[in-house]
């Protein structure tokens, strides 16, 4: 999948597109299309990568953010105290559907234990 046709790669080019909830020079964050749980949002970096299997020393700084962003968006939802979820899906067995690197942040309810 080329970024032309990456809908995650497509969606900041849009300034005044209204789901995009946060965005910085690195990362921005969606609210998910089909949610899962009461807070379900994707932190998603704006580099387009087709596998994790291209993290290298260069990401560090990308994925870091994501990170820093995941907790001040779990702040802003008024999750931090109850709790949340972050999930990371990679590949066919994972589920993974979008081929661009993004972070589910999850919470607002008790989620279902993962194996
Ligand atoms: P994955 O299984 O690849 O980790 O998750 C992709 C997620 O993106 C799914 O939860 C799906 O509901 C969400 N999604 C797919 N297309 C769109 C879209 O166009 N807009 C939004 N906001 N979410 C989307
Ligand atoms: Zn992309």
């Amino acid at each position: 999948m080329t970024t032309g046709e990456c809908i995650f790669c497509n969606i900041p080019q849009d300034p005044n597109d209204k789901q995009v909830v946060y965005r910085d020079d690195r990362v921005f964050v969606i609210r998910d299309i089909n949610p899962q749980a009461p807070v379900h949002l994707l932190i998603i970096p704006l580099m387009h990568m087709a596998s994790l299997a291209y993290v290298g020393p260069g990401q560090v700084p990308m994925m870091g953010q994501i990170f820093v962003v995941a907790e001040e968006m779990a702040r802003r939802e008024g999750v931090t105290i109850s709790g949340y979820r972050l999930v990371m899906n990679q590949g066919p067995d994972s589920g993974q559907v979008i081929e661009h690197p993004h972070v589910h942040l999850l919470g607002g309810k008790t989620l279902p234990d993962i194996a």
